[in-house]
């Protein structure tokens, strides 16, 4: 496939996952943003600022360098706010080819309090394995970034980082994974809740 109709295909499918990405529940209001490389470059499309994940076409993504130059923008529209720190993951992360950050309540709720997600679950354990939290800060400010790539330094194995009182980081090679892995940690802290409601007499 030529790159260019790879990029095409890519917009679709940014649409895709956004939408679904809303519809489960996962973001709110304009919150959230996904990007993906452009295998085998170094560019990415990403969604754009301002815009519900729920109302993502994908003619309004935008493909940027990792280095943060903007080379396509169809719909003339400003990347999304926190850009810099998916931009960070394909720079400190080769294999990344996806990045998911969403804000779903009870992952979110868990990054208040604890410093590592429970994994009550066999499926947490054996595909999450861990979900660290990292420090987190004004979307868009330059402090959010930084603590972002020293979290990625800090757990490189770590595929999902909870963002304390924001939301999750979701890295795989593709979006489909990326959203799988976002969706499994937002049921995985939901059980956990549960869990920790039931009482045994
Ligand atoms: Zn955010």
């Amino acid at each position: 496939m030529s790159q260019e109709l790879e990029i095409i295909r890519l917009r679709k499918e940014l649409s895709e996952f956004s939408r679904r990405a809303f519809n489960r529940g996962l973001v709110s209001g304009t919150g959230g943003n996904l990007s993906v490389r452009i295998p085998g470059t170094d560019t990415a499309l990403i969604t754009p600022t301002g815009v519900c994940l729920g109302d993502i076409d994908p003619e309004i993504n935008l493909l940027m360098k990792i280095d943060g130059t903007i080379i396509e923008n169809p719909c003339g529209l400003k990347p999304s706010k926190e850009t810099a720190f998916h931009l960070a993951v394909y720079q400190l992360r080769p294999e990344a080819g996806a990045v998911s950050h969403v804000h779903p309540p009870y992952a979110t709720a868990y990054s208040n309090v604890v410093e590592r997600l429970p994994m009550v679950t066999v499926s947490a354990q054996t595909v999450l394995k861990e979900v660290p939290r990292i420090e987190s800060a004004m979307s868009g400010s330059t402090e959010l970034y930084e603590y972002v790539k020293a979290g990625l330094r800090k757990y490189p194995s770590a595929k999902v980082l909870l963002m304390e009182e924001h939301g999750i980081l979701a890295i795989a090679q593709d979006l489909k994974t990326s959203f799988y892995l976002s969706d499994l940690t937002e049921d995985t802290a939901k059980i956990a809740f549960i869990a920790s409601q039931i009482k045994v007499n």
